[in-house]
């Protein structure tokens, strides 16, 4: 409820404690809407392009899916997820991604039996427990695309293609995309085997840390944030040179359809995104961090996935091979606002109705709906009375016409068209106004006859 002056708001208690959102969640505030508007209005836009459908699954999911999909080993899932028992003892969690979910919903869904490769997107808040910090947070919302059902190249390309565009659209700049390969399971094998023996061989370098993630989920090591591991890391075996054949080839075509559309892109070994279910292709959509001019501020990123099916129970003889892809909307959002990034302008507003008087605010509210209906983009302010602070409503928003109806002119079925430009007004009969309003629109000639200023 907005704060009035009425005699109510007095009886609030006053000596009530203030309470605060949870740590790490935020509000997304109007101040900010043009942003969160023009975030999900491309998105829309760039999925029906692509030919991706929206699909929403729950917030909540049984825990054992995203500990059976991401795997135990993960920082997600041993330590960001926000898990409990609802009354009847069942494990749930806050879904901390959609992937998981998707497949899930795939294949409970039967969506198999559609036409495939089935193509879906959303947008929507996520949950992990991490430590906050500037674009890090413990809600969050990502822009989620979804290939399942098709080991094609040409799809880790085009969810690619749509990232980088959708970024390029926002108005950002100097985006590259950072790729890499890590086959499948049994190619993976053998290059994990190599990847420890080197580590373990350098294992003094190590920290407790470090030695625990040797152990469980060696791949970590990679990504690690460790500048002492730098060197490491950088000279560590590389999972291209363990590939098999077709994951070589797979990777080879997915880089040549990147080089076809001209996106950037950089080979980084180092990326291997760390959760159990990705195979093949891995990416990551970064800009350059406006404090350390380097490409290191994560926008998106993703991965296929083509054994998640089997692991999630699918039982069709040919499991789905899928592909998908994330990007964060704050992180997005943020940069914008750090980099001066202007959301893309709002449709032009053709019309304001502004209303003077009781007679007048009542009619107005038929009115302004007549002008919506017919077409035009129209804007009011019901809750404001005085006619100058309308009128610099109507200026702000680059309105080309505005309509002023009066206590006169509501008795006498006419109404004021001002041309914003000029200023000069007229009076017209109210009839037909919305027709009147397009015609002197689209001729260019707003006040006909030269009446009052
Ligand atoms: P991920 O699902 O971890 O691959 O993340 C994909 C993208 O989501 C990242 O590149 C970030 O832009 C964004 N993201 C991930 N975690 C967070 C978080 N805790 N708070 C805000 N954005 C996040």
């Amino acid at each position: 409820m907005p704060r009035t002056k009425s005699s109510a708001s007095k009886r609030v208690p006053r000596k009530r404690k203030q309470i605060q959102s949870i740590k790490g969640m935020h509000d997304i505030l109007p101040m900010d809407s043009k942003y969160w508007e023009v975030f999900f209005d491309k998105i829309r836009a760039i999925s029906h392009t692509y030919d991706y459908r929206y699909m929403e699954t729950p917030v909540l999911e049984k825990s054992e899916l995203f500990k059976r999909a991401i795997g135990d080993d993960t920082d997600i899932v041993s330590k960001e997820m926000y898990t409990f028992k609802d009354k009847s003892n069942e494990n749930l969690t806050l879904r901390p991604e959609w992937t998981a979910s998707f497949m899930r919903a795939y294949i409970e869904n039967g969506l198999a039996h559609q036409s495939q490769p089935v193509k879906v997107y959303t947008h929507g808040p996520l949950f992990r427990r991490e430590n906050p910090q500037a674009g890090r947070y413990r809600q969050f919302h990502q822009a989620n695309f979804e290939v399942i059902g098709s080991e094609k190249p040409v799809m880790d390309a085009e969810l690619i293609f749509v990232g980088w565009n959708f970024l390029k659209q926002l108005g950002l700049k100097d985006i590259i995309v950072k790729i890499n390969s890590i086959g499948t399971p049994d190619s993976r094998k053998e290059y994990i085997d190599v990847l420890v023996n080197y580590f373990a061989s350098k294992k003094s370098a190590l920290n407790a840390d470090q030695k625990k993630r040797l152990k469980n989920n060696p791949l970590r090591l990679l990504d690690s944030k460790d500048k002492k591991l730098k060197t490491l890391v950088e000279q560590a075996p590389q999972s291209i040179d363990y590939l098999d054949d077709e994951s070589h080839e797979h990777f080879k075509s997915v880089l040549e359809f990147l080089d076809e559309v001209e996106v950037t892109y950089q080979l980084d070994h180092t990326l291997v995104r760390g959760l159990d279910y990705y195979s093949r292709t891995t990416f990551e959509f970064f800009a350059v961090d406006p404090k350390t001019g380097e490409h290191s501020l994560a926008l998106g990123g993703g991965g296929r996935y083509d054994y998640l099916a089997a692991e999630l129970g699918d039982k069709s003889e040919e499991t789905a091979a899928a592909a998908g892809m994330a990007l964060g909307s704050e992180r997005i959002i943020e940069y914008m606002k750090d980099n001066g990034i202007k959301p893309p302008e709002e449709m032009e507003i053709d019309v304001y109705l502004v209303q003077l008087g009781e007679l007048a605010k009542k009619k107005s509210l038929k009115l302004f709906h007549s002008l919506v209906e017919s077409g035009l983009v129209a804007k009011q302010s019901f809750n404001r009375d005085s006619i100058k602070s309308q009128l610099k409503q109507a200026d702000k928003n680059n309105a080309k016409v505005a309509l002023i109806l009066g206590q006169k002119e509501a008795l006498e079925d006419t109404i004021l068209i001002r041309d914003m430009e000029s200023g000069i007004q007229e009076v017209i009969p109210v009839k037909n106004i919305a027709q009147e309003v397009r015609n002197r629109i689209e001729k260019g000639t707003i006040i006909k006859k030269k009446s009052k200023k």
